[in-house]
This record gives C-alpha cells, sequence and structure tokens, in this order.
C-alpha cells in the first residue's frame, strides 16, 4: 500500500484552484497517512498577458499549511514541500530559497528547456519529435549539476505528454543515450527519482516516468524513489496508486521515501 502523496499543487500555484483543506479532506478519504504539498515555484518563466506566473506567495503557504498541520494533527500528517521548475542558471537562486525556508521535500523539475515549455505546443515546430525529446532529457544533468539542495527529481519524461506523438514512439531503448546519463547522474548524487502519476491522468497507461525508465533505474542501481501524483484538485489525489503498489514491487523496489525535514523514511508496499 502506498500511504504519502508527496506532489500535490493547491492555489498557491498559478495552475491549480483547489484549496488545501479540499485536497487533504480527498487524502484521508483514500486512507493515506501523509501528504506533502509541493507548490510551483519556476524563476524567470515566460509571462503570460504580461503577468508573472509560478511564483509563489511562500508567507502566505507556510502559515496556511502550518495552520492546517495543526488542525489535522493525529488525522493525517501535512508536510511543507516546493516543487522548483530548474535551469543550470538558476541554481544559485534556488539553492538561496531552500536556505531560506523550512522545507521538508524540493522536487526539481525540468519544465523549461532554454525558457521555453514543452507544454507549448510551439516547442515542436520546426524541430524533430527525437530532438525535442532528447533536448529535454539533457537538461536533468545540467540541472542536477547546477543545484543541489533537492530530494528527488519530478516527472523525468514529462515531455512525453505534449510531443506531437506523446509516448506513442518512445520507449527507453530509444533514448537510451541521453536518459541513461539522467538515471545515473541521480543514483551517484544520492538523489531520489520520482515517480509521478499524472502520466495516467494525461492517458499514456503509464506513470512519468515509463515503467521501463523505472526498471532501468532499478537495474543500474537506484533504489531510492518518491511516489506523487501531482494532482492539482482532489479528484486526482492519490491517483492509480494501489495500481502502483503492485507494479513497483515487481519491478524491484521494496520501498518508497517519504522526506520529513529533508530526510527520508523509507516505507515498504
Ligand atoms: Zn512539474
Ligand atoms: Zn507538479
Amino acid at each position: 500500500m502506498i500511504t504519502a502523496d508527496c506532489h500535490l499543487h493547491t492555489q498557491f500555484s498559478t495552475d491549480s484552484e483547489a484549496s488545501m483543506e479540499s485536497m487533504i479532506e480527498a487524502a484521508i478519504q483514500k486512507g493515506l497517512r501523509t501528504v506533502c504539498f509541493t507548490e510551483h515555484l519556476d524563476y524567470d518563466y515566460p509571462p503570460e498577458d504580461g503577468k508573472e506566473v509560478f511564483l509563489v506567495d511562500l508567507p502566505a503557504y507556510q502559515e496556511k499549511l502550518f495552520e492546517l498541520r495543526e488542525r489535522w494533527r493525529g488525522k493525517i500528517e501535512v508536510l511543507f514541500g516546493i516543487e522548483l521548475g530548474m535551469m543550470p542558471y538558476l541554481g544559485e537562486r534556488c539553492e538561496a530559497v531552500v536556505r531560506a525556508w523550512p522545507f521538508d521535500f524540493v522536487i526539481a523539475s525540468s519544465h523549461l528547456v532554454d525558457g521555453r515549455d514543452p507544454y507549448d505546443p510551439s516547442f515542436f515546430e520546426g524541430v524533430s519529435e527525437e530532438e525535442a525529446y532528447a533536448s529535454y532529457f539533457r537538461t536533468v544533468p545540467a540541472n542536477v549539476e547546477a543545484f543541489s539542495s533537492f530530494h528527488t527529481y519530478a516527472h523525468l519524461d514529462y515531455i512525453v505528454r505534449y510531443g506531437p506523438h506523446r509516448n506513442e514512439r518512445y520507449s527507453y531503448e530509444k533514448y537510451r543515450e541521453v536518459l541513461e546519463p539522467a538515471l545515473r547522474v541521480l543514483i551517484e548524487s544520492g538523489k531520489a527519482l520520482e515517480v509521478n502519476t499524472g502520466g495516467y491522468r494525461y492517458g499514456l497507461g503509464q506513470p512519468n516516468p515509463h515503467l521501463d525508465v523505472l526498471r532501468a533505474y532499478r537495474a543500474l542501481g537506484g533504489e531510492l524513489i518518491t511516489i506523487g501524483s501531482d494532482a492539482h484538485a482532489p479528484a486526482d489525489v492519490a491517483r492509480a496508486f494501489p495500481l502502483l503498489a503492485e507494479l513497483l514491487p515487481s519491478l524491484g523496489f521494496s520501498h518508497y521515501a517519504v522526506f520529513r525535514g529533508g530526510k527520508p523514511e523509507l516505507r515498504p508496499f
């Protein structure tokens, strides 16, 4: 069983309208013991209609979370996390925000490649899908080199949600040249790899990363994983967790990590 959802967004993130209360209530209904909120903070995300996006009001976020942590104490554990959208030149700014706030859990994510989000269809104009995907996977080692104060790397193949053929022409073997270095750098630096069930919500029939990538990570010696739904609405909290609780042990993972105060607690499946 998986009893913690460690990737959740609420109205403190630009792309969610969910209240923190509604997400906690959904988590309790699904039998979770722990939730970790991980609001978006993406420095230098391209402004939309002249407005800055994907920044977070950290004082308000922390105040609300600490209040709800007390209110639900004894029923469910509420952890304080952040999802940092990385680009290599942002390393020092990201280190500074992690030093300044008492986060339990820090997620590093590749959302932008050279300032452009694959979520935007124009990302794929004038470039082959193969080259676009490879350019995305190459961001992982570059970001890990620039920024070390994170615990897990999120949705390693996020880009396959948005490509012209999504994950139909995608496999670990096809992109091994760029995926293997991404997996190795996480293993060598002692970081976790996130299993993000947003892929099921996007109809990929796979988590992000793909099960073959998770299998390769395990074969390379990777053991440390975190699990999150990346829910932006209550209905998606803990999505596909019963399925993952069967699949991940079959790939050779015996435990998943829940970070509290930056330290992993390993929970068995
Ligand atoms: Zn993300
Ligand atoms: Zn997210």
